[in-house]
């Protein structure tokens, strides 16, 4: 007998149905193998599944065992039988993640749920969302929801982009001019709540300080570390803008390095992202103490500054035990090799193939656009894409959310939904379980009690658009990817 069961990601591996029913517990009895933390798994246990749950070894319901065979901390084996329920996995995530599973059987099934037997592991390790708070200020229980609903498609990674031309977005000990609370700025303490809040959901909070370009928010607050000397006003709206970090100024390079330092203390990943995407380097060229510096160090050019910059910003990273990301605009062969390059803009020359990619597609990943521009199919096919690729220096993958535009959490909310979820389907299921329809199926029928109450869905019959004003509209945002990448100095291909 096969079914198809009511679960988003749905599982890379083998589904098998067994007979009978596993009926709703009032309670549970968990027997745990003791290399287990009880605390947390009676926590995930009684948090989702929503039943009181405790310890004992006596005719349990519940059986928790190590597997040691499964070599992916993130696997899980899940079976439901009349008698009770098993898991298997050889870590806490997977556990975490089989409880997702049952979270949504119990959901679909509200009081009998077929006996079956799941096997399940990730297709990609690091599965990412970014949500971009310096645009938009999007306040701390919005994000925690945001968690919430990322854990429950099993997205890993949680990217925060907190700093931007248009707003910085945490508050800083070294240097406590650095964003306004007024505009909004999250406190070192929630902050730190966050990131306890995302990991107890087995979220890893990846912070990004853009820099040197999109830098305007910090140069209105401490002018002397730009080229001109300002004054600088924090811009609104979307746009590239000229003025970036003068690397010719000692104080400059001791600033970003003082906060690389403090905002590593504060996120525990062993990643910083550092941007370093669309740089105009007009300044840097009539810049005296750009230009001395470029002549001292016997560089060609200002790109060659700006790589000097990259390297040493990563050698001091890696100093605090951090891995850099950088966006894919300027890296060539003479980064250092560790940085971890996130590509974004397709039409770059992918010359970059040394170093580990996260792949973030203008095209594919960009929930900010609306649904004609990026439609859900689109989305739902890009993890299969990347799968079948299998490019040996794959990382992995990630959603983004830009947020000049969208302000509020109805607009957030419709950008996202379904698209993200599809997106994590995407990432998380093995490319042999791709079903667009069964997606779409699943989604239509049990979404919206997959996500919290009042979440705003977008409308089924705009998930995708009339495919002639779709190809027009991409070719419309292609020629403006292009305008841009040019205005910033970025060779394409
Ligand atoms: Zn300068």
């Amino acid at each position: 007998m096969t079914e198809k069961l009511p679960l988003i990601p749905y599982p890379s591996g083998a589904i098998a149905m067994l007979n009978g029913t596993y009926m709703h517990p009032s309670s549970l009895v968990v027997a745990l193998d003791p290399v287990f933390d009880t605390e947390h798994v009676l926590h995930y246990v009684k948090e989702y599944l929503g039943v009181e749950a405790e310890k004992g070894e006596r005719s349990p319901n519940l059986t928790i065992a190590k597997a040691i065979d499964l070599k992916d901390e993130e696997a899980y084996r899940l079976e439901l039988q009349p008698c009770g329920c098993r898991i298997e996995a050889q870590d806490l995530k997977g556990i975490f993640y089989a409880v997702q599973t049952l979270r949504q059987l119990f959901l679909a099934y509200p009081h009998a749920i077929p006996c079956c037997r799941i096997q399940d592991a990730p297709a990609l390790h690091w599965r990412a969302f970014m949500l971009d708070v310096a645009r938009s200020f999007c306040p701390v229980e919005e994000i925690r929801r945001i968690i919430d609903i990322l854990a429950s498609c099993k997205i890993n990674v949680l990217h925060l982009h907190v700093s931007d031309d248009q707003g910085w977005r945490i508050a800083l000990d070294c240097f406590p001019n650095l964003g306004e609370e007024e505009s909004g700025r999250y406190s070192k303490q929630e902050i730190r709540d966050l990131v306890a809040y995302a990991q107890d959901r087995q979220i890893m909070v990846v912070p990004e300080i853009d820099m040197p370009g999109h830098f305007t928010a910090a140069l209105a607050a401490y002018p002397k570390l730009s080229c001109t000397g300002g004054p600088f006003t924090v811009p609104k709206g979307e746009g590239i803008f000229p003025d970036i970090l003068c690397v010719g100024k000692d104080e400059a390079l001791a600033f970003v390095k003082t906060v690389i330092t403090e905002i590593a203390s504060l996120f525990p990943a062993p990643y910083i992202h550092l941007g370093g995407d669309e740089i105009p380097l007009d300044r840097w060229v009539a810049c005296p103490d750009c230009q001395k510096r470029k002549k001292a160090l016997l560089l060609s050019d200002e790109k060659a500054l700006l790589r000097w910059f990259c390297n040493e910003m990563t050698m001091h990273a890696a100093s605090l035990g951090k891995q850099v990301i950088l966006y894919n605009d300027y890296l060539d062969q003479d980064y250092n090799k560790n940085i971890i390059t996130q590509v974004w803009n397709p039409l770059l020359d992918a010359s970059l193939s040394e170093h580990p990619a996260i792949m973030s597609d203008y095209f594919h990943t960009y929930l900010d656009m609306d649904h004609t521009l990026l439609p859900l199919q689109v989305v739902y096919r890009y993890g299969k894409q990347l799968q079948t690729e299998k490019d040996a220096n794959l990382f992995g993958a990630e959603l983004m959310l830009w947020t000049e535009y969208i302000c509020t959490r109805a607009e957030r909310d419709l950008h996202l939904f379904p698209r993200l979820i599809a997106g994590a389907e995407s990432f998380w299921t093995h490319q042999g379980q791709h079903d667009y329809r069964r997606f779409v199926d699943i989604f239509g029928r049990y979404g919206e009690q997959f996500l919290p109450p009042e979440t705003h869905i977008t409308p089924r019959k705009q998930w995708n658009s009339c495919f002639i004003i779709s190809v027009l509209q991409r070719y419309k945002r292609r020629r403006r990817v292009k305008r841009n990448s040019k205005k910033a100095g970025i060779a394409l291909s």
